[in-house]
């Protein structure tokens, strides 16, 4: 099976371990933990919230009737499944919906609700007797920017009287052109275009001005400045909502320099563990024998959904072709995809087109995925620098943050002394045996 538009290298031979994976850039990143997850990443620590403003009125929520929404709009809500606000939402909505409004910070991992918590705010601020844009939402790419407008169209799906806008490029309007919609979401260049220099809008006019994933704007090249100007033309008294996955000093800066007096909400990601996995390794000794013990396993591999964790893409790509030789529905995701392909291969896995994802490094974190039972490492993960494992990544790889009851299954493949190396200093550092696994006697894996 063939994953469309991915084309597989025509290498035979088993590949060395020469090249290097690219890292990815935080926009991807993000885009792609978005498109892999289905639902809320849970999260048991509590919301610390740190007021500036002693007289604000803080309080959660428990529902999402508590906020007295439009009855069309909470309508979209459960049409979404959302059945209560997230840990997030309860202490976010309240602040974010309250009058006199109230500027914000929040801060927590992606996939914890914070989107949901800002489009529904943001449909809730519209007056759609007002036929010019009121609120503002900037988003640091053209993917994440399309993401959102996904979000909040069907969100709204009952309010037909709300008009949203994508500023992002393919996007034109013809000069002179005023624009009525009410909400406009868009990348921080198109943005500055439309409102600032054509005019399509005007920026003094906006009441909710939106920063989604400012740490990822920050590090996306000229959009600290874009943000800045196109913050300098609204108006003192528009509220400010700001949202970001991590919480480090450049961007709580980058925040505190736009938002004044904010409500500053954060919650603390939940630490991942290996509790609840069961660890295996399998002695191979050449990439073929590895690729002999993956198609041993691989009936077992295949009653959930799996990830194969390869060191390089010449590796995945390898592995990709001869699983799918063999007649296995594989996919393969590579930094060296488009961002249409990756998502492509990522909508198709999460649907479970195809139970088994090979992968590098690329999806190392924030694959906290439900469905994936089965992690494989095809290569023990190692630190470039110091030639010793990389426990962190193998963490990140392989742990959960405890929210399955289900158990999870590692299977590392170990060709040689240099891995088995590799797989003692994990042990050694978690302070967790991992058992040695007859990858023909699969019997043996609970
Ligand atoms: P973030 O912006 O923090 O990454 P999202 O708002 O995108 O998080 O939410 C992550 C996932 O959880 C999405 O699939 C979204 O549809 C879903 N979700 C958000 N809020 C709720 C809720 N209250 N109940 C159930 N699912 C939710």
């Amino acid at each position: 099976v063939k994953v469309e538009g991915i084309s597989i290298n025509k290498t035979s031979a088993a590949p060395e371990d020469e090249e290097k994976e690219e890292e990815i850039s935080p926009a991807e990143r993000s885009l792609l933990q978005k498109i892999i997850r289905k639902g809320l990443v849970e999260n048991k620590n509590d919301v610390k919230v740190q007021c500036k403003d002693p007289n604000s009125p803080l309080y959660s929520v428990k529902s999402f009737e508590a906020l007295n929404l439009k009855p069309e709009l909470l309508k979209g809500v459960y049409a979404m499944g959302f059945n209560s606000p997230s840990k997030i939402q309860e202490t976010a909505l309240p602040t974010l919906l309250a009058d006199p409004p109230q500027n914000m910070i929040a801060q927590s991992q992606s996939g914890t609700g914070k989107t949901a918590a800002f489009v529904l705010a943001m449909l809730s601020r519209v007056d759609p007797n007002k036929n010019y844009p009121q609120v503002l939402c900037l988003s640091p790419t053209y993917e994440l920017a399309i993401q959102t407008g996904e979000v909040a169209s069907k969100m709204a799906q009952y309010c037909p009287e709300i008009k949203i806008r994508l500023a992002v490029r393919g996007e034109e309007v013809s000069r002179g052109t005023i624009l009525t919609d009410h909400i406009i979401i868009g990348t921080p260049g198109k943005v500055q275009d439309w409102g600032m220099k054509l005019r399509f809008f005007d920026l003094s006019k906006i009441s909710v001005f939106v920063l989604d994933e400012a740490d990822v704007m920050i590090a996306t090249q000229g959009h600290q400045d874009q943000s800045f100007r196109i913050h300098k033309c609204l108006p003192r008294t528009c509220q400010m909502m700001f949202f970001s996955a991590t919480y480090e000093q450049d961007v709580m800066e980058f925040a505190e320099a736009i938002v004044s007096n904010p409500v500053i909400i954060r919650l603390k990601r939940e630490e991942e563990s290996l509790d609840n996995i069961k660890q295996y390794y399998v002695m191979c000794n050449s990439a073929e024998e590895k690729y002999a013990a993956i198609s041993n396993i691989y009936g077992v591999v295949t009653i959930g959904q799996a990830m194969i964790f390869c060191h390089t893409r010449k590796t995945a790509s390898w592995l990709s072709e001869k699983m799918s030789k063999d007649g296995h529905a594989v996919a393969i995701l590579t930094s060296d995809l488009t961002v249409e392909q990756r998502i492509a291969v990522l909508d198709r896995f999460r649907d479970g087109l195809e139970k088994v994802l090979i992968t590098t490094n690329v999806l190392s974190r924030g694959i906290d995925v439900e469905q994936v039972t089965i992690v494989v490492n095809f290569d023990l993960p190692i630190d470039h620098l110091t030639r010793k494992a990389d426990c962190e990544t193998y963490l990140h790889r392989i742990g959960r943050t405890g929210r399955f009851g289900k158990a999870g299954l590692a299977i590392n493949l170990v060709d040689g002394d240099n891995s088995l190396n590799l797989l003692r200093q994990i042990e050694q550092h978690f302070g967790r045996k991992i058992q040695l696994l007859d990858a023909s006697d699969v019997d043996e894996i609970e």
